[in-house]
């Protein structure tokens, strides 16, 4: 036999005369490319879609109250699934999985998925870097093992130093102590430089700028201020509550003058800036105000094993039925080659009134 040809979606998969199917796709083939050029560089993993937080802006109480059905654990992938499929898109040119949700310290013994994701390697075989976004409340407890297992930093999600906004934002009672103790904990063993995320909506947390920026300033840890994203259909988003990157900016560098640093790779999604005084950097992840679609390498699995090439895709592509058919890892990787190569979202370069009202998949569901 010469060739095989695997009919993943339109765009059928070659390999390569004489290669065999192990080889394939990432020697036969090479690194994978979207329909607009893009590689494939980034796996965020969504391990669960549950959270101890009801933030308004992600997972708002009316919708996601006591009634609301989450998914039974029958349905996640587990954890040998997950690594089986993070494997393969790691041979597909994955250099980077960040495990996400929902609240994914929520999930039992991630440390354990944490150590089968390590063993992972590039495919120029460099360990692939492997990230954690948490809300902080179990990272306390957890910093040390994750550490252990192999994973390499934490960002922890952090809106308010007030306590009083914290809670409005976070709609928990969890303290602003027990998060600020995380990134701590996590710092102290390791999992550094932390990143602390912080959505901003206008007219709510934006007071907050400043004593965020002053409280990290000199700590080693990374603020990145967010601008609030119409992802998903619960969060009632609007652009008049949008503070821009350069909004936020201007407001921080009015006290402490800041300057541009480079970007550390391409598609990384923070402008980075540095104060001037040498108390340590910033970011700002302008995603409404300034699209970065161009360079998004970034591809999303669902906890049930859905593909989804873009935060505000409303559908994903069925992984799971396929690896529990027993299907080999070349035809896995076949399937996965087909859904990128024909991937041609550019969502947010798009966005207008009429996208706001789009169907699309919650951020709790599919991570940020
Ligand atoms: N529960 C974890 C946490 O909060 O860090 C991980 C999942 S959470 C969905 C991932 C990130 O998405 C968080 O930093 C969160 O602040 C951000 N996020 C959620 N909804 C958002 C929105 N509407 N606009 C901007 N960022 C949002
Ligand atoms: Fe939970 Fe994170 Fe969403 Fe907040 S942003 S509700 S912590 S998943
Ligand atoms: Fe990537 Fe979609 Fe965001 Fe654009 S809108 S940067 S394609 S996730």
């Amino acid at each position: 036999m010469s060739k095989v040809i695997f009919h993943a979606g339109h765009h059928p998969a070659v390999l390569a005369p004489g290669a065999t199917l192990s080889e394939f796709p990432v020697r036969g083939g090479g690194p994978v490319r979207d329909a607009r050029g893009r590689p494939l560089h980034d796996l965020r993993i969504s391990v669960t879609d549950r959270c101890n937080f009801r933030c308004t802006y992600c997972m708002p109480r009316e919708v996601f109250g006591s009634n609301y059905e989450f998914m039974p654990h029958s349905a996640l992938l587990s954890f040998e699934e997950i690594a089986r499929i993070a494997g393969v898109a790691v041979g597909l040119g994955v250099q980077k999985i960040r495990l996400t949700g929902g609240e994914p310290l929520l999930r039992r013994d991630l440390e354990i998925l944490v150590g089968m994701l390590s063993r992972l390697r590039t495919v120029d075989d460099r360990p692939v870097e492997i990230t954690l976004t948490t809300n902080g409340t179990l990272l306390a407890k957890k910093a040390r093992a994750l550490k252990e297992a192999g994973l390499s930093r934490v960002t922890v999600s952090l809106d308010a130093l007030d306590d009083q906004m914290f809670e409005r934002m976070s709609d928990s009672h969890v303290s602003v102590k027990t998060v600020l103790n995380g990134i701590e904990e996590a710092a102290r063993v390791g999992l550094a430089p932390v990143k602390v995320n912080m959505v901003v909506r206008k007219g709510l947390n934006d007071q907050q700028i400043l004593p965020m920026a002053r409280h990290f300033r000199h700590s080693g840890h990374i603020l990145r201020f967010i601008e609030f994203m119409d992802v998903g259909k619960t969060n009632g988003w609007n652009l008049q509550e949008v503070v821009s990157g350069a909004e936020i900016l201007e407001r921080i560098s009015a006290e402490f003058p800041l300057e541009a640093i480079s970007a550390s790779y391409r598609g990384e999604v923070a402008n980075r800036w540095r104060y001037r005084d040498n108390a340590g950097e910033i970011g700002l992840i302008t995603s409404v105000s300034q699209p970065f679609c161009g360079d998004c390498t970034r591809a999303r699995l669902s906890p049930e094993g859905k593909l989804f090439l873009c935060l505000f895709a409303s559908q994903g592509h069925d992984l799971r039925t396929l690896v529990r058919s027993g299907a080999s890892d070349a035809a896995i990787a076949a399937h996965f080659t087909g859904i990128w190569s024909q991937r041609d979202d550019h969502y947010s370069e798009i966005r207008g009134r009429e996208t706001a009202n789009r169907e699309k998949i919650e951020m709790s569901y599919i991570g940020g």
